[in-house]
């Protein structure tokens, strides 16, 4: 049973690495991120309200988010174990996700943060050519990155439960290392 949140700032890899991890594991990638896109472009009321959030690079409102996530987590799927990917980015969503694990009597193995310097993800994002790649948006993203996001390294370092892994080496690499650390 495999069960993993993935930290990390916006162009570490977590999209690329949590989808070849739970390919590997046969368990659902659950990306915030991907969810409110395929929202975003199926135009629902949910997709309508988080558009303007997503493309100034500022987070989701909570009470939008949190459902979202208590509905995928409670599909069949999941029972199976998941890799969570940009959830939670605030100490709202973790207290939250602690709750929701408990009561679907689960809890996560481990927090994986993805270490990654700020001029190489600056390269990246704006490499990918997502719509909210740009460099303003960019900026915020990190910006937001380092206020709401970054304490949860102190909150989950609090509860033992994190391993920061390289993410500034190959791709192979890096899925190495996360393969050696899931099979410890
Ligand atoms: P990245 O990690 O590169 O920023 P994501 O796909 O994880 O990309 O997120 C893209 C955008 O979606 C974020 O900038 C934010 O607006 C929104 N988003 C994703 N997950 C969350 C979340 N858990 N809470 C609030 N907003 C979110």
């Amino acid at each position: 049973m495999t069960r993993l949140i993935f930290l990390g700032p916006p162009g570490a890899g977590k999209g690329t690495q949590a989808h070849l991890l739970a390919e590997l594991c046969h368990i659902p990638h659950i990306s915030t991120g991907d969810i409110l896109r395929a929202c975003v472009a199926e135009k629902t009321p949910l997709g309508e309200k988080a558009q303007g959030y997503m493309d100034r690079g500022e987070l989701v409102p909570d009470e939008l988010i949190l459902e979202m996530v208590r509905e995928r987590l409670g599909q069949p799927d999941a029972i199976a174990g998941w890799i969570l990917d940009g959830f939670p980015r605030n100490v709202t969503q973790a207290t939250f996700l602690d709750k929701l694990l408990q009561e679907l009597e689960q809890h996560s193995d481990r927090v994986v943060n993805l270490d990654v310097p700020d001029a190489v993800l600056v390269e990246r994002m704006l490499s990918r050519g997502r719509k909210d790649d740009n460099e303003e948006t960019i900026r915020r993203r990190l910006e937001v990155y380092r206020e709401q996001t970054a304490p949860l390294i102190d909150y989950y370092s609090g509860q033992q439960q994190l391993v920061s892994v390289n993410g500034n080496q190959s791709m192979e690499e890096v899925t190495a290392a996360l393969k050696q650390l899931i099979e410890s």
